[in-house]
């Protein structure tokens, strides 16, 4: 393991979306810290040999097997193994030279990664949602407080606001929404929104699907799921409430009546970076905040009549097994179809709410009970859409 003198090794998994772009400006200011040695991408050979240059990666590997034949492979550094298709992204994990997996893979190829990064003992930085929201019931008995680390803003929040409390003492969790792009708007409203609309998030800059998801609200029924995991508490022992400016990233609330918060700037690369870090803290990778200029802060209870997927995300939760993993899988389904103009935004909601509908829950057993789940919501989610396509 990774000593004073000797930098920390990780995986980038992700490494040429937007967590794992953030990933890498968060280790090339801490060279002396952290090292990185395995990169993975899906299909960006390109970014991925870019970065294999810049930090001397050993080990790369490409989700796509189409992306195999490449030429710019070719100028991989000297001494690198490349690796494709979607077991050599989890072998990735198993190799020696890796001490910590920075796991921000999109959808349920991040389940497995996860799954496999602790069953070899490694450290777990996640930004993957469907490890826990889908696979929760399987990630949480392999982890530990110091093995699984949050990447999400706010998961790193409430993190930081256990820190040396006693967990027994905490009276409820607040969970912070910025509320996303069409906060205050009417259900009528929303289902004339366009797709630019929908991806011109206020306060975050992030990928397509999770900015549909934050305009939707899904993500925050999402983190409340992983929240639940996370911090082994009931959802209801978790408060959602809108902080419009997402300022504070998160908050718990003790029996005294205290209640302690995480505020900061809206920049990824601090809670990325405290993932590697903890429990210490490193030199900041972003400008500071200046309270002065903050103004004001504002509290909004969020709507989930009009923002339906929040209720059916925290529905799915409450219900638990297989629930989530069929929910979550419409929502990825019914969120592609709204940006390629199959939909509308409320067609969102809809899928979810028939897939939900048809889906009797299960307890989670194994990650194949988890696919074939994925699979038939899919198909199931399709058909929806098919009835209700504009
Ligand atoms: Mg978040």
């Amino acid at each position: 393991m990774a000593g004073k003198s000797q930098p920390m090794r990780i995986a980038v998994l992700g490494a040429s979306g937007s967590i794992g772009t953030q990933t890498l400006d968060v280790v090339r200011r801490h060279t002396d810290k952290v090292r990185i040695t395995a990169l993975a991408v899906n299909a960006s050979t390109d970014r991925l040999v870019g970065a294999a240059r810049e930090f001397g990666a050993t080990h790369v590997a490409v989700g796509d097997p189409s992306h195999r034949s490449d030429g710019i492979l070719a100028e991989l550094p000297k001494g690198c193994d490349a690796t494709f298709g979607p077991d050599a992204v989890r072998a990735l994990v198993e190799q020696p030279d890796v001490d910590l997996v920075l796991n921000a893979l999109m959808g349920s190829a991040g389940l497995e990664a996860s799954y496999a990064t602790l069953r070899a003992g490694k450290k777990l930085a996640l930004a993957n949602k469907e490890s826990l929201v889908v696979g929760g019931d399987l990630i949480m008995p392999l982890a530990t407080h110091d093995t699984l680390l949050p990447v999400d803003s706010e998961h790193s929040a409430i993190y930081q606001c256990y820190l040396g409390e006693n967990p027994r003492e905490a009276y409820r969790i607040w969970l912070t929404a910025s509320g996303g792009p069409f906060l205050g708007r009417t259900r009528d409203e929303l289902a004339s929104v366009m797709v630019d609309e929908a991806l011109a998030h206020p306060t975050w800059t992030m990928g397509p699907k999770i900015t549909i998801d934050s305009a939707t609200l899904m993500n925050k029924g999402l983190e409340a799921i992983e929240a639940h995991h996370l911090f082994g508490v009931d959802l209801d022992f978790i408060k959602i409430v809108v902080q419009p400016q997402s300022r504070i990233h998160s908050m718990v609330e003790y029996e005294d009546g205290s209640v302690i918060a995480h505020l900061g700037v809206t920049d990824m690369r601090i809670p990325i970076q405290f993932a590697l870090s903890c429990p210490h803290r490193w030199a900041t990778p972003c400008p500071r905040i200046d309270f002065a200029t903050v103004g004001h802060l504002d509290f909004v209870d969020p709507d989930p009549e009009t923002f339906r997927c929040l209720a059916l995300a925290l529905e799915a939760g409450r219900v638990g097994g297989t629930m989530p993993c069929a929910m979550s899988a419409a929502d990825e389904v019914a969120v592609a179809a709204f940006l390629e103009g199959r939909c509308g935004f409320t067609g969102i909601d809809q899928v979810v709410e028939g897939v939900m509908a048809a889906h009797g829950s299960q307890p989670v057993e194994s990650i194949a009970q988890l696919e074939d789940v994925d699979t038939w919501a899919r198909e199931r989610a399709r058909h929806i859409l098919h009835t209700i396509s504009r």
